[in-house]
């Protein structure tokens, strides 16, 4: 079986600099907050050109921590896509607030902004919710429409997070998507873009009150600057608002320390491995991506679709070709989201998408022989 991701190629390639980063973290000792943590944080905001970067346990919690600190919680409504992970909807439960789902623009995947300005008009001239913030994803690795997402929000004003687990790295106009976001959060899970060997994430900030706010909470709600003082004790033991514990483990900061270096040439070899499918399947009978308009997308996954979705896989499957399907059911349609509200219209285009989406293996150290050996395969398919 080709593999769907190669991690092992990557290792190979940078093995030496991990063992030793993690033979450094052994005989610091220092497992939990270990000077790797900060030195990664710093990394992650000059990769992701923001000002601050807040690292912690995984890319949920980046989600939900910016939340919490914005104070997002009971009579706020959240919108968000469907087409997405359950991450995305999942922390805002969480606070208490109601998710909103909103469509999806057919070509891209990502939050249509008509679609987002009706649902928030909506949802104020209901008057049962307050429109408090908007969960953008960079699905599939591609930036979402910002510069018409943010008019949206600040018309409206509403908090914008981008949710780039998928994305990190990825570029509108040579911009990152924090240009326009109010923070941006990113998951290290190992099969990410940039993935570490566990759990791991971060919140991106250009504001530092927020990354503060957001370093206490990620501490069981230490005591940070601005909160009161009490008496000199210990701010470990100072609570000053309920947190949770989401710390980036130092060993993960170390691993992700030594990947980031080579970040940047594995999203130039993802875009060759994504021209490279183009050409080779334009004319089978399917759609491959389109990237929007001055986009730069970090390919973490590569999604083709085709009316037969289910015969391709199982063709491709029957030649050594593994395949994923992202994501078959949209969260408004499973149980514990389907009372959530949705925007007017209802989400037609993500329940269409569910049916036809199709991955491919996507990595950067895809070969031009494999890759001839999958386009070949799937044109040779005639579902
Ligand atoms: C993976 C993912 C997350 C959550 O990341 P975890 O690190 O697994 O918690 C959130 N949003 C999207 C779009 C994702 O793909």
């Amino acid at each position: 079986m080709i593999p769907f991701i190669d991690l092992a190629a990557q290792q190979a390639r940078i093995r030496p600099a991990l063992d030793a980063a993690i033979a450094r973290v052994l005989a610091h000792g220092g497992y939990v907050m270990g000077p790797e943590v900060a030195a990664f944080e710093t990394q992650l905001a000059a990769a992701g050109g923001a000002r601050r970067a807040l690292s912690c346990a995984n890319g949920t919690d980046a989600l939900a921590l910016p939340l919490l600190a914005w104070e997002i919680g009971a009579g706020d409504a959240v919108f968000c896509p469907s087409f997405t992970f359950a991450a995305t909807p999942e922390v805002i439960p969480w606070t208490g607030a109601t998710p909103v789902f909103v469509d999806i623009l057919p070509g891209t995947y990502n939050l249509d902004p008509e679609a987002l300005d009706a649902a928030i008009t909506a949802v104020r001239a209901e008057g049962a919710l307050r429109p408090a913030a908007v969960i953008a994803v960079d699905l599939f690795g591609q930036p979402a429409d910002y510069p018409r997402l943010a008019e949206v929000c600040r018309r409206q004003g509403v908090k914008l997070i981008a949710d780039s687990a998928q994305g990190f790295g990825c570029t509108l106009d040579g911009r990152p998507p924090i240009r326009w976001a109010d923070v941006v959060t990113t998951s290290f899970f190992p099969a990410k873009p940039l993935g570490c060997y566990g759990d791991g994430g971060a919140v991106l900030t250009d504001d530092d009150d927020l990354w503060t706010r957001m370093d206490s909470l990620r501490v069981h709600g230490k005591a940070v600057a601005g909160d009161p003082a009490a008496g000199g004790h210990e701010p470990k033991y100072l609570n000053a608002r309920v947190g949770m514990n989401s710390r980036l483990d130092t060993l993960q900061a170390a691993i992700l320390i030594e990947k980031l270096a080579i970040f940047a040439d594995e999203i130039d070899c993802r875009q060759a491995v994504a021209a490279r499918y183009a050409a080779g399947l334009a004319g089978a009978c399917l759609s491959v991506p389109a990237v929007i308009a001055g986009g730069v997308s970090t390919w973490a996954q590569y999604v083709i679709e085709h009316r037969d979705r289910d015969g391709l896989a199982a063709h491709l499957k029957s030649q050594g070709i593994p395949t994923a399907v992202y994501y078959p059911v949209p969260m408004h349609l499973q149980g514990p989201y389907a009372a959530f509200p949705r925007g007017p219209g209802g989400l037609p285009v993500s329940e269409a998408k569910a049916a036809t989406v199709l991955a491919l293996p996507m990595h950067p150290y895809l070969t031009a022989e494999i890759q001839d050996r999958i386009i070949a395969a799937v044109s040779a398919f005639n579902g």
